[in-house]
């Protein structure tokens, strides 16, 4: 194939900028020209999700360098591939990447957590932005372990979610479930749809899944994908419609999928004896929740946060999405072209959608 994308060009590309605080700007960068290992990409089509709000909004984040290239999920096509990338990888192929890549034991040393079996905790985790451009740069541990090809006839947009799966597969994967459960899943944005979608798969029409929101419209969605109820809780009601729903004002698993401290004190409220909280959202550091100890130990309150995901997560995520097995058309509700990335933005603060598609023009 012609690639458009020569090695050594000085072409420009317009890219998405993060400056600092609600301060992005579509730029002319040049084009990255993949090294050793690396592997440069085509955007067909990027995601924009609430993560990529709070770093909008707060100008900064473990996961990126101000100022620097933003945005996180993305699906594409290869255009060029850097000398010593492994032999699998050539122009031309379509593909899907996580955000991220631990440490891998034969480039450079392997650090504590990723030797205890930990790799989202990796202290040397090497993170990639640049989803908002026409094109991507993917960095060789990246391309050694969380690049994925996209099978033939899968449409790109299909599998765009990989990465935000990946951490809902990494956590059912690790929050223990009980046939007899009932779970809450608070917020049914489409963290929490992915939530119920993935329970419901994994554990089959039996188990009791209540998901909590303050819009009927996603309540809505929660039930056709999978939630036995979808209960309104603005009211501030939710043990209440609980009892109601489920005979019970608790439950035995709790995910917090909002990302917010008010939304993890009601969440915890709803644990029930020998219950989980499950801190899925992700809040900005110093917010203190208060924790009753009594009642924690006599009654076995846990609390399992759930951050980010591991590379056989992606995997699993590439390949259920390929698969079919997420109804990502019914969280897919606008496309914009990149150009309106700040509309893009300002949707995701307004909640009027589910998912934005970025397309990039080339
Ligand atoms: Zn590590």
């Amino acid at each position: 194939m012609t690639s458009s994308v020569g090695s050594g060009s000085h072409r420009l590309m317009r890219a998405a900028v993060l400056h600092g605080p609600e301060d992005v700007r579509m730029e002319d960068v040049p084009i990255p020209v993949p090294g050793p290992g690396e592997v440069l990409a085509r955007v067909d089509v990027a995601s924009i999700d609430f993560t990529d709000r709070k770093v909008y909004l707060r100008g900064q984040h473990p996961m990126i360098k101000i100022p620097g290239l933003f945005g996180h999920e993305w699906a594409g096509t290869i255009v060029e591939v850097g000398s010593g990338a492994e032999t699998r990888w050539r122009p031309g192929q379509r593909v899907v990447a996580a955000n991220s890549a631990p440490c891998l034991p034969d480039e450079g040393p392997v650090c504590r957590q990723c030797r205890r079996g930990r790799p989202s905790m990796c202290e040397n985790i090497q993170y990639n932005n640049g989803a908002f451009a026409p094109y991507i740069l993917v960095p060789s541990r990246l391309v050694r372990i969380n690049l994925h090809e996209i099978p033939a006839g899968v449409p790109a947009e299909q599998v765009v979610f990989t990465e935000p799966l990946a951490c809902v597969v990494q956590a059912v994967r690790r929050v223990p479930i009980h046939p007899l459960d009932a779970v809450v899943i608070l917020g049914a944005g489409p963290m929490g749809l992915f939530w119920v979608n993935t329970l419901r798969r994994r554990h089959g029409p039996d188990l009791v899944i209540v998901s909590l929101d303050y819009q009927d419209d996603r309540l809505a969605v929660a039930k056709i994908i999978g939630a036995s109820h979808g209960l309104n809780s603005s009211g501030g009601n939710a043990q209440a419609l609980l009892r109601a729903a489920i005979g019970r004002p608790d439950a035995d698993v709790v995910v917090e999928s909002v990302g917010s401290l008010a939304a993890h004190r009601e969440a915890l409220g709803l644990v029930g004896r020998g219950g989980t909280l499950v801190s899925f959202g992700g809040v900005a550091a110093g917010q203190i929740l208060p924790v009753d100890i009594g009642r924690m130990h006599y009654e076995e309150i846990g609390i399992q946060p759930i951050y980010h995901h591991t590379p056989p997560d992606v995997a699993e995520a590439a390949r259920q999405l390929a698969a079919g097995e997420v109804p990502v058309e019914r969280l897919i509700t606008a496309r914009l072209p990149l150009s309106e990335l700040r509309k893009a933005l300002q949707m995701v603060g307004e909640r009027t959608t589910l998912r934005t598609i970025l397309i990039p023009e080339h």
